[in-house]
């Protein structure tokens, strides 16, 4: 399934370190809902790329986890302050993910399924912003570029 783009990515549990040890130079301590948001996340990488608020609440239960849904929310917001997940919007949801390898996204309006695009596939695009004044570089907003479409599974189905 992944032939050129896995040189990207790096191990889960590397990935999982690598935000633990920003998380803790942020000074916030490794709780298990952070923790176990992170490894979530990580584990999203290699099929949708990025969770809602509510998949990952529901993920958290099903691992024995109580927690409520505004921990999940308040994990989230910390974790893009500090640059280590960002958000694609999907409808009316909004999606998280690991931001620590630079890509952007392509997104199936109706399922809401998502594809990482890598970053020199969208650089041209990057670039055309910044000559037009505006920066696609703002840590904690939502990322460069989204191309919004129709997976292959529900141009079948139809609309
Ligand atoms: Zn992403
Ligand atoms: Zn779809």
């Amino acid at each position: 399934m992944c032939a050129e783009e896995c040189w990207l990515i790096t191990s889960e549990p590397d990935r999982v370190n690598a935000a633990v040890a920003r998380m803790r130079q942020a000074g916030l301590r490794t709780t298990t809902a952070r923790r176990a948001v992170l490894d979530l996340l990580a584990q999203a990488v290699v099929s949708r790329g990025h969770l809602t608020p509510a998949q990952l609440h529901h993920a958290l239960l099903a691992r024995g986890l109580t927690v409520e849904l505004s921990t999940v929310h308040r994990v989230l917001r910390q974790l893009v302050d500090l640059g280590i997940a960002h958000t694609v919007p999907v409808g009316r949801t909004v999606t998280f993910g690991l931001a620590d390898d630079p890509h952007h996204h392509a997104v199936c309006r109706q399922c809401g399924d998502m594809r990482q695009l890598p970053a020199d596939a969208v650089a041209a695009s990057l670039t055309a912003a910044r000559a037009l004044g505006i920066d696609p570089d703002t840590p904690g907003q939502p990322t460069g570029v989204v191309v919004y479409g129709d997976c292959a599974t529900c141009r079948q189905v139809g609309h």
